[in-house]
């Protein structure tokens, strides 16, 4: 039986279908961009220890100060200057709420991260919509020109880019830390394999901020946390947007713990980035156009078989990859994270039989 709902959601919300990847139960997952690594030995013990000190019947930290102070203590700021929430995603959606929102409007640049457009068009915020070049680079006079046209509230950058890979220009980035006219966020999710980064242009006198998550780098994707670097005057002001008690006690005692595990955790980035390098030599060898990768994945483009058939052939061998080739200026591209490496064996040997069968 069909039940009519009785009540229709917002307009502006009711023809847009929600952000996820299609999930599919195979062996080898390379879809999501995940660490393929679990969190370091000892982790799991160091935290049920934290976990048994915790009065559940009491709410957290609301401040979160002692999570904003390890997480500063690791880019060389104070607690003021950190924002955490649920995922940077969560972070994300704030920085809208405070500073998008009806009659303001979020620049964004494709192709990238969707849930830039998607969570501007939930918080009410209009989409202006720039292109990339051809190599998906992002060049200053189109940002400018953009920006000049439509005089957005919001910029946002992703660095490295999601699906692409690649990290922005220097001069991309630094000319948007001097325009003090508007926010501009500098996604960084995947900054920790790139050899660049936005952190040093953060200061005080520019609405600049930079935003991380524990997903990638510290393994953590089920636990829901992210984080901006950014003024302290802009981080106050989030706090006085976002849910009271968002981040839960055991959340910010899970984010404490990882961060003792630095060393461990730069090991596993290193670790990928060489795996990268083997991945994509590999790649490079197949009928395939491979786009560098300054992330912990890598965008590529089948030549002559078709890449929906590339990508139904290959959850039929067990690897699941995402699937972009029917997402706009995308067309016929395939994103592959990179996995251990025999889980990228395995993705790469399923992809050449393909290939060349
Ligand atoms: N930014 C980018 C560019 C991403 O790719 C992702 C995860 N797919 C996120 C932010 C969100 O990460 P999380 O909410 O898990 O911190």
């Amino acid at each position: 039986m069909t039940v009519v709902a009785p009540i229709a959601p917002r307009d502006d919300l009711a023809l847009r279908a929600g952000y996820h990847s299609p999930q599919v139960d195979v062996e080898v997952r390379l879809n999501t961009n995940e660490s393929p690594y679990g969190p370091p030995e000892g982790f799991a013990a160091a935290l049920a220890e934290e976990l048994a000190t915790i009065h559940w019947n009491r709410y957290p930290d609301r401040a979160a100060l002692a999570l904003r102070t390890d997480i500063g203590a690791l880019h060389g700021v104070g607690p003021e200057q950190v924002f955490a929430a649920n995922g940077s995603n969560e972070v994300l959606q704030t920085l809208l709420l405070t500073y998008g929102g009806p009659g303001r409007s979020a620049a964004v640049f494709e192709p990238t991260y969707a849930l830039h457009s998607h969570l501007a068009r939930i918080t009410g915020t209009g989409v202006v919509t720039g292109e990339r070049a051809a190599d998906f680079s992002l060049h200053l006079a189109d940002l400018r020109a953009l920006v000049d046209r439509h005089d957005p509230e919001v910029v946002f950058l992703c660095s490295p880019n999601n699906p692409t890979g690649r990290t922005e220009s220097r001069d991309v980035v630094e000319a948007m830390a001097a325009d003090t006219s508007r926010l501009t966020v500098v996604d960084e999710a995947y900054g920790q394999f790139a050899d660049r980064s936005a952190l040093d242009l953060i200061a005080d006198d520019r609405p600049f901020v930079v935003t991380r998550t524990f997903s990638k780098t510290w393994a953590m994707a089920g636990a829901r946390l992210g984080y901006l670097v950014g003024p302290a005057w802009l981080v106050a002001e989030l706090g006085k947007v976002v849910l009271p008690y968002h981040l839960d006690a055991a959340k910010q005692l899970a984010g404490r713990v990882a961060l003792r595990f630095g060393d461990e955790m730069a090991a596993r980035v290193a670790t990928l980035r060489e795996e990268r390098g083997r991945l994509v030599a590999r790649l490079d060898e197949l009928d395939v156009d491979v786009v560098p990768s300054d992330a912990n994945f890598v965008l590529f483009r089948p030549r002559r078989v078709d890449a929906e058939e590339v990508w139904r052939r290959l959850v039929e061998a067990s690897v699941l990859v995402r699937n972009c080739a029917s997402w706009p200026r995308l067309e016929g591209c395939l994103r592959v994270t990179v996995g251990t490496s025999s889980e990228d064996d395995r993705f790469l040997d399923a992809l050449e039989e393909i290939l060349t069968s």
